[in-house]
């Protein structure tokens, strides 16, 4: 087991506006909370669309639940003529502690290159707010490059100019697992995260690299995190699909049950 404290991150997308990411949220503490869950052992954060931050910020702080608070992504720059961009100061300002770059359905669908990723990177630092960087393969990728190669150069490039100490996490999702119920095995899982503890240490050091969460992401349900967890290079799931219903949610953070 290491020393890492295991993260499970639930990415909304567009999902549930901001009354029902409210009721969404209420049940997943009440759900936790019932199944005498322990946050020092397992921190849960979920990534709401922009318009649910502030209710679901209100929320957390009047109930004080231990559920962190996330958005999808931010803009490259700090503030001005960015017209629906949304600044990293902004999310800050929510309380929020993290923020998904470079997921694929960004880097697919609004054409995000390795270094928008990066600038995105650098903002989410400048305001302190701890990046998600999603990295994975496409299956056509997969087919021409093998397992780890697409990942551990995204991960290198997002990580350019990051100084040494920053906080960031990483999530592992193979393209052609997100939301097509097909799953990467735990020993893939593991032998990618690997790859990535590799590039991580590259860019920010040894001691960075085994302090730095590594997630896997795609088609991550309750029933098949417990193979993911057991890998030492894995340290906790960003869920899509399955983060929308919070029995199944909070199954999964309850993963050592
Ligand atoms: P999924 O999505 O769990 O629905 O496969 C994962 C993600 O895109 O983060």
């Amino acid at each position: 087991m290491s020393a890492r404290r295991p993260f499970i991150a639930g990415n909304w997308k567009m999902n549930l506006d901001h009354l029902q990411g409210i009721a969404l949220v209420q049940k997943l503490a009440w759900t936790l909370k019932d199944a005498s869950f322990d946050p020092k052992a397992v921190e849960v954060a979920v990534f709401p669309p922009f318009t649910d931050l502030r209710s679901v910020q209100t929320l957390v702080d009047a109930e004080r639940f231990t559920v962190g608070l996330g958005a999808q992504d931010l803009s490259p720059h700090d503030s001005g003529a960015y017209t629906g961009d949304v600044s990293g100061a902004f999310l800050k300002a929510l309380d929020c502690a993290y923020v998904i770059v470079g997921h694929s359905e960004r880097r697919q669908g609004h054409g995000e290159t390795d270094e928008v990723v990066n600038a995105k990177v650098l903002a989410a630092v400048r305001h302190g707010l701890v990046p998600v960087i999603c990295v994975g393969e496409t299956e056509e990728e997969l087919e021409r490059h093998g397992t780890s190669a697409v990942p551990v150069r995204q991960t290198a490039a997002a990580l350019a100019g990051v100084p040494s100490g920053t906080p960031v996490v990483i999530a592992y999702e193979p393209v052609w697992a997100i939301g097509t119920g097909k799953v990467a095995t735990p020993e893939t899982a593991q032998e990618v995260c690997a790859a990535i503890r590799g590039a991580v240490a590259e860019a920010l050091g040894a001691d960075d690299a085994a302090a730095t969460r590594i997630l896997y992401g795609g088609s991550v349900k309750s029933g098949n995190i417990a193979g993911f967890m057991r890998k030492p290079d894995v340290d906790g799931a960003l869920v899509g699909g399955a983060s929308l219903d919070p029995v199944e949610f909070a199954g999964i953070a309850r993963f050592p049950d």
